[in-house]
């Protein structure tokens, strides 16, 4: 591999965000965005326009900057790194394909809203992340407004989350009253709402401003030095291993609103953030991301919702080497051999912006069904399989019937499909065989019924059957069906593994209490 391709790859920092929904992800993505191509050409007009900005900016910004933004990846150059932003969708969009997403970032960022703090959504994606060993750089936003106290919130994050948090800069008063940030990282205090000129100002040697100000007078002020002398104190000590691992999350406030606190973060965060890191092969092989061929998995198959079109877009994040348009690939799982030409897509509409995709960079392969998801594609002779996708707990379940009988055939044979290539998950009752269908998000029901109309030719008929807390049994030869009942329904997976559908949590623990030996389990 030539030193540029191995220096473009060393340039690469791919991440998700991850948040609850209203915590500020699209705000702070604007903002990381628009940053990323401002600074480029410092000095322009739209560099200095503080507050919100017209769509139609933003997209003028995409075309001068080569600024690529689709619903699904943003990529963005800064300080010498080429960023790949992955979007975690949240409300109704939220689905199995967020999950996975966090399959194919090296990092992730959580945004925290400092007045709720820690909300449920960002608990189940903080999990996923976790158990992946990624970093995670927290971001508490919203200080332009009042929230939780600090030291309140990070203590929510050890908590609530079980990680260790180290403050990387401190809120000097909030809301109305928000005067800055301590910036511990780099020894400085960053006022909110002044100039550039004056926005920076050092600490002197014991950590208190080294200048004259009239913030030092303020109880904010006083405030913050006192929280932050408890932090040293008693506080956790900045741990590079433990942030590589997801050990312990570096933590900072802001506000992405009004763009403060966000590029103190964006810098401190590339300093820290994992370049495209190396993945095992399901027979244990490390492939580094320098390798010479090239390789990659799909993480995510988005259905075209265009019913004019069936067309797909399976996105593949690249492990190792370098993609060019024309090059020949195998795809593992069936050893076919074919061109990525017409099939290929980069996912920005202006192509120039993408002559080059490296590891850690995410491609749109056109896919008309060949996909699915968690397929290896190579671009050498021999072929591998990436380590399995997890499979996720879903939540959601419906009862699933094809409306025209007749068309039964086609109605399992378009379920087997969409269940293979991982948009939803199969269940079946015991002896009745009904169909039962589940997901980790509203969305995938609907891709579902779309598709089977669609691509099957086939309308479905789908009946609700709630949330339910769905478990694995550890020892199935323990499972009766006699223990099947309507609040703790036994159902089989499609590997044909026992799965009991708890009403809530009160069913679970009193089938347990019931029957103690047994073991029940989650998947992710
Ligand atoms: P998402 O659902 O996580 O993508 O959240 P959005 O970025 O859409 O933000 C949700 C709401 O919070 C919007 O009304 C934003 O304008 C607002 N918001 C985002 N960041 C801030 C902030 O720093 N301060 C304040 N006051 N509001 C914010």
């Amino acid at each position: 591999m030539t030193k540029q391709v191995q220096d473009q790859i060393q340039a690469r920092r791919t991440f998700a965000i991850i948040s609850h929904p209203d915590a500020g992800k699209t705000t702070m993505t604007e903002k990381l965005l628009f940053f990323g191509g401002a600074i480029r050409d410092a000095g322009t007009v739209k560099a200095k326009k503080t507050g919100k900005f017209a769509t139609s900016d933003w997209m003028e910004i995409e075309k001068q900057r080569g600024i690529s933004v689709t619903s699904s990846v943003m990529q963005f150059d800064y300080d010498d790194c080429r960023i790949n932003i992955l979007d975690t969708p949240g409300h109704q969009d939220f689905s199995e394909d967020t999950y996975r997403t966090l399959m194919a970032v090296d990092s992730a960022v959580m945004i925290v809203d400092a007045a709720k703090g820690i909300e449920a959504q960002t608990i189940k994606l903080f999990k996923v992340c976790r158990l992946r060993g990624i970093p995670i750089f927290t971001f508490i936003n919203k200080l332009d407004r009042q929230g939780k106290e600090p030291l309140e919130l990070m203590e929510e994050l050890e908590e609530v989350l079980g990680i260790e948090s180290y403050a990387m800069n401190w809120p000097i008063g909030m809301g109305k009253e928000f005067l800055g940030i301590y910036d511990r990282f780099n020894n400085r205090v960053e006022q909110f709402r002044t100039d550039e000129k004056e926005r920076f100002l050092p600490l002197d040697e014991e950590g208190e401003l080294a200048v004259d100000h009239s913030m030092k007078q303020t109880s904010y002020y006083k405030q913050a030095l006192e929280d932050i002398m408890l932090l040293n104190e008693a506080g956790n000590d900045f741990d590079l291993e433990k942030l590589k691992n997801g050990k312990m999350t570096p933590v900072f406030f802001g506000s992405a609103l009004t763009n403060f606190g966000v590029q103190t973060f964006l810098e401190t965060y590339l300093q820290f953030a994992p370049t495209p890191q190396p993945r095992k092969t399901d027979a244990e092989e490390v492939i580094n991301p320098v390798s010479e061929e090239f390789s990659g998995f799909i993480f995510k198959i988005q259905a075209n919702m265009n019913p004019a079109h069936r067309d797909r877009i399976a996105f593949v994040r690249i492990v190792s080497g370098k993609f060019e348009r024309g090059m020949t690939v195998t795809l593992s799982r069936t050893g076919k051999t074919f061109k990525l030409t017409q099939s290929t897509q980069f996912l920005a509409d202006d192509r120039e912006t993408v002559d080059v995709a490296v590891a850690g960079d995410i491609i749109g392969l056109h896919d008309t069904g060949s996909y699915q998801i968690g397929d290896t594609i190579v671009g050498g002779k021999k072929t591998f399989n990436y380590e399995k996708l997890p499979q996720f707990t879903p939540e959601l379940f419906v009862r699933v019937t094809a409306k025209n009988v007749m068309k039964s055939k086609h109605f399992h044979k378009g379920i087997m499909q969409l269940v293979q290539e991982g948009a939803i998950q199969y269940y079946k009752t015991l002896h009745t065989e009904d169909v039962i269908l589940g997901a980790v998000g509203q969305l995938q029901f609907e891709v579902f019924e779309h598709r089977m109309k669609n691509e099957y030719n086939v309308e479905v008929r789908m009946e609700s059957i709630g949330n339910k807390i769905a478990r694995w049994i550890q020892n199935e030869s323990e499972v009766k069906e006699s223990m099947s009942s309507p609040r703790s329904m036994l159902v089989r997976d499609r590997y044909d593994r026992y799965v009991f559908l708890f009403e809530n949590d009160f069913a679970m623990r009193w089938f347990q209490d019931k029957n103690e030996n047994i073991e029940l389990f989650s998947l992710l």
